[in-house]
């Protein structure tokens, strides 16, 4: 199935990555990862991976200037045109007006908001583990604080406002990855 626009929303740990590549792979779209398209950026030393570098290392927010301005020639290239789930993308309130923008620019409109439900205490756990197996530089305990600090600071705000929209679909992440992704099929009505 195709045409639809999806926001995966959800702390840091919460497999928005992982749950995110299941779900396009059933929908046939691509994901749309604002982070791996920075962790890009900067494996081959560009211009807007190394400003994003900083930021990054430090668990703050990339400027939104840089982010928004990715986001929107991703989304304008030929494979996002039916359909993606963005993955870390918006992570604060302007980012919503300015994807509003760019979507009602196509004449499209989002499908849903997947929000990922982690406690808290499950969260720091799961993130030093993937930092053994994907050795992220910035998967270590005080970075990752800092990102949970910014997350319930900038990006959870965010929750209430597709709620608001009627747009809000939650699923609960703890559990084996493909118990998670069967939630998420059926509370999105896509076959696995
Ligand atoms: P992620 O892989 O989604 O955890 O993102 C890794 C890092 O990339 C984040 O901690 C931010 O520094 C940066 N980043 C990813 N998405 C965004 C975004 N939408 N806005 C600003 N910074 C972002």
């Amino acid at each position: 199935m195709t045409g639809r626009r999806l926001v995966l929303l959800g702390p840091p740990g919460s497999g928005k990555g992982t749950q995110g590549e299941l779900l396009a792979a059933s929908l046939g779209i691509p994901t749309v990862s604002t982070g791996a398209l920075f962790r890009d950026q900067m494996a081959r030393g560009t211009a807007l991976g190394v400003e994003a570098q900083t930021y990054i290392a430090q668990g703050h927010l990339v400027p939104d200037r840089v982010t928004n301005a990715m986001v929107k020639s991703r989304l304008a290239a030929a494979d996002a045109a039916p359909g993606f789930i963005l993955d870390g993308y918006p992570r604060n309130v302007p980012q919503v007006a300015v994807l509003d923008e760019i979507l009602s620019a196509q004449g499209w409109s989002l499908s849903a908001a997947l929000s990922l439900e982690l406690p808290e205490e499950l969260i720091v756990d799961r993130l030093l583990k993937r930092a053994l197996i994907e050795g992220r530089a910035d998967d270590t305990e005080p970075i990752i604080r800092q990102r949970l600090a910014v997350y319930q600071c900038e990006t959870a705000p965010i929750i209430d406002l597709y709620a608001a929209r009627g747009l809000l679909v939650s699923v609960g992440a703890v559990g084996a990855v493909a118990e998670i992704a069967a939630r998420i099929h059926s509370a999105l009505g896509v076959d696995e």
